[in-house]
């Protein structure tokens, strides 16, 4: 077999540390482009086999056209979520693979990281007592303890920040649409439906895929059903909350305080350094005014744990589909998520 050629796209110094390391157990060929991956850039992919991705990067119907052209075969995203794939244009003509899970628990821990930091205002402490300001006013928080959390979705991730806010003392009420029989069983929570998860919850933590279904889910009439103060922590996807709503209800003091580790247009900014630019997005720097808001830039899942299991199980895919084994990871547009977790007969086509 000719030496197999991977691009690989939106390449961070981090990223290719972890890939470095692991592959010295596979010994693939690797291109590392600092670029997303769009319409521009897709012609780079000439001469290459499978394209490595990430979160921000492009993979729409006239980018697989250009993927498709240049012969790619495999399409390896290093991340869970895939709704930056258009799936249906991917289908029999590029497999799509993801990393379904590499560490539930960094991104479970970051939504808490947030809550925490929200609840008790320690972005705001950090500053006021650099500057040798030790007063505590504005810094009130609440006890968690008793306070009732909804968690929607209640997969990997939402299963462990059941488990840690357990832990805490809270009430957890959970909503999923496709419940998984005895959750309830294993950790303390219950399942509610999704508007008495709004209308009960002090804290609401997103732990759900963005597809067309969830697109804006948390918008104008699920905010004005939620419980005055609310906190909104999300570290799913961007496109789960409709910003401009999420903006009014803060500023008309509906909702307590945001929490984000992904915004609906952060593919252009997150990841990168605008510290010497303007910022030309009025809704994110909006955003970045209230003191309530505490946005982090797409880093819930950036542990040293969580980047070694990215690189080792995108490279295992990666082996698997060149040695013709079942694509345990594989995804397609005909399988809905349960689906596609529970596939057993292999490839998807
Ligand atoms: P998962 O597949 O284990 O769990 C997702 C859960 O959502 C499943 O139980 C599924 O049944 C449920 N679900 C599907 N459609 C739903 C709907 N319409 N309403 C409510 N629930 C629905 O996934 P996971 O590993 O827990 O990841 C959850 C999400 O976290 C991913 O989709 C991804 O977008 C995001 N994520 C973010 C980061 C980060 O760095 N911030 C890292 C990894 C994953």
């Amino acid at each position: 077999m000719n030496e197999i050629k991977i691009a690989f796209f939106d390449a961070k110094p981090y990223d290719k540390e972890s890939f470095n390391q692991e592959n010295l157990n596979f010994g693939f060929s690797i291109t590392y482009f600092d670029l997303h991956l769009n319409k521009d850039t897709a012609s780079l992919t000439k001469g290459f086999d499978i394209v490595c991705s990430f979160v921000n990067d492009t993979l729409d119907s006239s980018v697989l056209d250009i993927l498709i052209k240049n012969g790619i075969q495999l399409i390896a995203l290093r991340c869970a979520g895939y709704n930056n794939v258009d799936l249906k244009r991917a289908y029999r003509n590029i497999h799509t693979v993801r990393v379904p899970a590499y560490s539930p628990y960094a991104v479970a821990e970051h939504a808490v990281a947030l809550m925490l930091a929200l609840n008790r205002k320690t972005h705001r402490a950090y500053y006021r007592t650099r500057d040798n300001n030790f007063n505590i006013n504005g810094l009130l928080g609440f006890d968690m303890h008793g306070k009732t959390a909804g968690i929607i979705g209640t997969g990997k991730i939402g299963q462990k920040l059941i488990s840690i806010l357990d832990g805490f003392g809270m009430k957890i009420s959970g909503y999923d649409k496709f419940p998984t029989a005895d959750l309830e069983k294993q950790y303390r929570f219950n399942y509610v439906n999704l508007n008495t998860l709004y209308e009960e919850s002090d804290i609401i933590s997103i732990h759900c895929p963005l597809n067309t279904e969830t697109y804006h889910l948390i918008n104008n009439k699920s905010i004005a059903g939620m419980k005055d103060g609310v906190m909104i922590i999300n570290t799913s996807r961007g496109g789960l909350v409709d910003t401009k709503a999420l903006l009014e209800g803060l500023k008309n003091g509906k909702i307590g305080s945001a929490g984000l580790d992904v915004y609906e247009e952060e593919s252009e900014y997150f990841f990168e350094d605008f510290s010497s630019q303007i910022l030309s997005d009025d809704i994110l720097a909006r955003l970045l005014t209230f003191p309530n808001v505490l946005i982090t830039s797409h880093q819930g899942f950036f542990t040293k744990e969580a980047l070694s299991n990215i690189a080792s199980t995108t490279l295992q895919n990666i082996r698997d589909f060149l040695e013709g084994r079942d694509l345990e990871n594989e995804i397609c547009y005909r399988c809905d998520e349960k689906a596609c977790r529970k596939k057993k007969e292999g490839r998807c086509f």
